[in-house]
């Protein structure tokens, strides 16, 4: 018996994690091959499961190989084997695809150009010699052309291209590259490029892009479709060009990314690090922040006043030939209008790009999904995630406990949603603010593709406690439909537990959520809390004492406004100077309107938020009056300060009302008036005010810690996007013997808020 099963047997696999689309069932074959085992290999629903039978040696180093070494692109999250008498298999095949109701598995984001591909698409001599859409079972669309699953050919938006007998050959033998790469294609058989102009009429070429790079090259503004949907681009060396695209875009200070071909380019602009250079020319290859070198051609209208600057590398075969061909630095930024989701259809495009691009490059290749470009930075020694989509989404956050079915619909500014199953959790791509009705559109779609995919029946819906956001109206609507049961979270407690599951901490921490709007269960704009907070509940510790934004939204869009405010109602009539920088611009009846509505509390709520405190001393300072994109005037106080510029910081009190601290600010202005008054500049302004931030985190945490005895610290909100602030509050709770987490996977701002709703809703309903 024992001989037996040492000699030869059948071992029966089930592999779960990211295995189908990602050459798993090639690899399974070339080594069973290799081993001289017999069976099968079949792509499921819910797993990959293979049968495997021969000697016994040889199936245990088929097994070790199976797990040490997969193919790149996969993810094995979990094998099981069992035992099972010989069947007498005669060879080893690729069985066909099996659909199971209610089984599912996870799905791989769309990825990068691999360099075999890359090396194909340079050669003249190859059949692929610069074809925009080549790619292999190790690279190219994935979850954006995914319709459902299994992963195969006729349930993707490339079942109307019949492969040519070239494409079928290498889709058929199971040594290429190519075999069961779904999206496989070439120039005879697979989509095309056209070029249009403004109006979508089609211009004839016979290379699309040799033409487009030209006009590129000219200063025109085009609109090309890509992966997840339209970027537009134009060349970044040439001011005017940039300068009229912003406009267009009606965003004429946002900072836009830039692609470049390779990474010695990247370097001819941005200092790169070890870690940066990883993550750029990772199968991800996101958007990375780096730092902006003063000898740049890139012009400054790209990033307006900022030091760092988003760059990618070409991350399909298009951008390559295109970046090849220009030989510029070319912005990329998404298709759409100021916050409407990304354009991803040809007609949709045309439309709503109307007026914004000159020409459009445009292809045949359905989207399905609609997948914006990730965004990220190396900050503390790891990759940060600011947005999520492209290269990330949907592969699921790993959760530290098992979880029922929850549906978070998330915040309103930079919306993601979440899906929970087993120990998953799907939180989508980054969907964008959910202030019109094209976003809501994309919010709808997008959860109906994930309950799809994922095959999730949520139990409970999970949304934020204010009552007027549209994700929290469509969560109270759909909830009604549905018949199953809502909760509303606080918005801090949510950013809290993201950043616990985002460590795997599950002991409750001392959570700092800094932001800039969240809403506070006694009503009032929460953004500046100190929380003691588990998954299950929390308590607000601590917070900035409540001041006033005269006209709410104007407030936010026109930081002076804040300053105004803060000023008034902190050192009183007397300290609003028409000197000061916030005020010499302000027409009198407008600070009478001001003050009128501070004084009778019109259209007036009260913040205890930290990202308006930043705003007020941005505009205090007269760094920034005004804003047209979110954060803004805190970036750009950020940006005048930097590391080292003193060690000096401003006063404030920490007052305690039974068991809750209230942060006095009225000395920080005061001095802070008293230096402008001294003509201090706004570098060492700014920087005494980032260290007094630290300072105050520091010291109510190490109150804190003493009073409940936690250590550990999470920083969470959109402030923390700050890399100054949060280096300085690390090194400050370091200091007082806390220990600091921070996020990584999952994005500090309000994109990482529906994880913390769907996991605090999975433990209170
Ligand atoms: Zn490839
Ligand atoms: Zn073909
Ligand atoms: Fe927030």
């Amino acid at each position: 018996m024992v001989q037996t099963i040492k000699n030869s047997g059948l071992l029966k696999i089930s592999v779960r994690g990211i295995v189908q689309g990602v050459g798993f069932r090639p690899f399974v074959y070339q080594l069973a091959q290799e081993h001289n085992l017999k069976g099968w290999v079949c792509n499921t629903s819910g797993d990959v499961k293979i049968e495997v039978e021969g000697e016994s040696e040889n199936l245990a180093r088929f097994l070790t190989k199976l797990k040490e070494t997969p193919p790149p692109q996969s993810h094995i999250d979990d094998i099981s084997v069992s035992k099972q008498p010989p069947a007498g298999y005669k060879q080893f095949e690729i069985r066909p695809s099996l659909a199971e109701s209610d089984k599912y598995q996870l799905i791989s984001p769309d990825l990068a150009t691999c360099d075999a591909c890359k090396q194909e698409l340079f050669e003249p001599s190859n059949r692929r010699y610069r074809y925009p859409f080549t790619n292999c079972t190790n690279c190219g669309p994935r979850f954006t052309i995914i319709k459902d699953i299994p992963y195969d050919r006729p349930l993707t938006t490339m079942r109307h291209f019949k492969m040519c007998p070239n494409c079928q050959q290498e889709y058929d033998n199971p040594l290429d590259r190519r075999f069961h790469a779904q999206p496989n294609a070439c120039p005879n058989c697979g989509p095309s490029l056209q070029l249009a102009d403004a109006d979508g009429n089609i211009i004839p070429s016979n290379d699309a892009i040799a033409s487009a790079s030209q006009l590129l090259k000219q200063g025109s503004i085009l609109a090309i479709r890509g992966l997840g949907g339209f970027l537009l681009a134009c060349d970044a060396t040439n001011e005017q060009a940039v300068r009229r695209l912003k406009e267009r875009k009606r965003r004429p200070s946002k900072p836009l990314a830039i692609m470049v071909a390779t990474l010695e380019q990247a370097r001819e602009h941005c200092w790169v690090t070890s870690q940066e250079e990883e993550l750029l020319t990772s199968s991800q290859s996101p958007i990375v922040l780096l730092k902006w070198k003063p000898t740049s051609s890139v012009s400054p209208e790209v990033a307006p006043r900022l030091k760092y600057l988003g760059v990618m590398l070409p991350y399909t075969p298009l951008h390559h030939i295109l970046l090849r061909d220009t030989n510029l630095p070319l912005v990329m930024t998404s298709g759409n209008l100021s916050e409407e989701p990304i354009a991803k259809d040809n007609d949709e495009a045309i439309k709503r790009l109307h007026g914004i691009a000159d020409y459009f490059l445009l292809h045949n290749r359905d989207i399905y999904s609609r997948y914006d470009d990730s965004v990220t930075m190396v900050e503390e020694g790891k990759p940060r995630v600011i947005r999520r989509a492209r290269g990330y989404a949907p592969y699921p956050i790993h959760l530290p406990f098992t979880t029922r079915q929850v549906l978070a619909c998330g915040a309103e500014l930079k919306n993601t949603f979440c899906l929970t199953k087993d120990n998953h959790a799907f939180l989508s791509q980054y969907i964008g603010d959910m202030e019109n009705l094209e976003t809501l559109e994309h919010f709808e779609a997008t959860i109906a593709l994930y309950k799809k995919l994922f095959r999730v029946h949520p139990e409970i819906i999970a949304c934020d406690m204010h009552p007027d956001y549209l994700s929290t109206k469509w969560a109270r609507t759909t909830a009604d439909k549905d018949k199953v049961s809502i909760v509303p979270i606080q918005h801090h407690h949510a950013h809290i537990v993201s950043c616990m599951v985002d460590n795997e901490v599950q002991e409750p921490v001392i959570g700092v959520a800094f932001d800039g709007t969240g809403y506070g269960a006694d009503g009032h704009i929460w953004g500046g809390e100190f929380l003691v907070a588990g998954y299950h509940d929390f308590q607000r510790k601590g917070y900035l004492e409540y001041l006033p934004l005269p006209g709410g939204a104007a407030a936010i869009n026109r930081p002076y406004r804040t300053a105004i405010g803060y000023l008034y109602t902190l050192l009183g009539e007397g300290a609003l100077n028409p000197e000061l920088p916030c005020l010499n611009t302000v027409g009198k009846p407008e600070l009478e309107v001001i003050k009128r509505q501070i004084d009778r509390g019109i259209n007036t709520p009260l913040t205890s938020s930290c990202g308006r405190l930043f705003d007020a001393v941005s505009a205090l300072i007269g760094i920034s009056r005004q804003i047209d994109y979110e954060g803004q005037a805190a970036v750009e106080l950020e940006m005048v300060a930097y590391d080292g510029a003193t060690d000096d910081s401003y006063p404030f009190t920490i007052e305690t009302k039974g068991d809750i601290r209230v942060i006095r600010l009225g000395q920080l202005f005061s001095a802070i008036v008293s230096d402008l008054s001294q003509g201090v500049p706004a570098d060492i302004i700014s920087g005494r005010f980032h260290n007094m931030v630290a300072q105050m985190v520091s010291q109510v945490c190490s109150q804190l810690a003493k009073e409940t005895g936690i250590t550990t610290v999470a920083l969470s909100g959109g402030v923390f996007q700050n890399r100054l602030l949060m280096r300085k509050v690390i090194a400050a709770l370091d200091a007082v013997g806390l220990f600091t987490i921070i996020h990584s996977l999952v994005p500090c701002n309000d994109s990482g808020v529906s994880l913390g709703q769907a996991v605090i809703a999975n433990f209170i309903a």
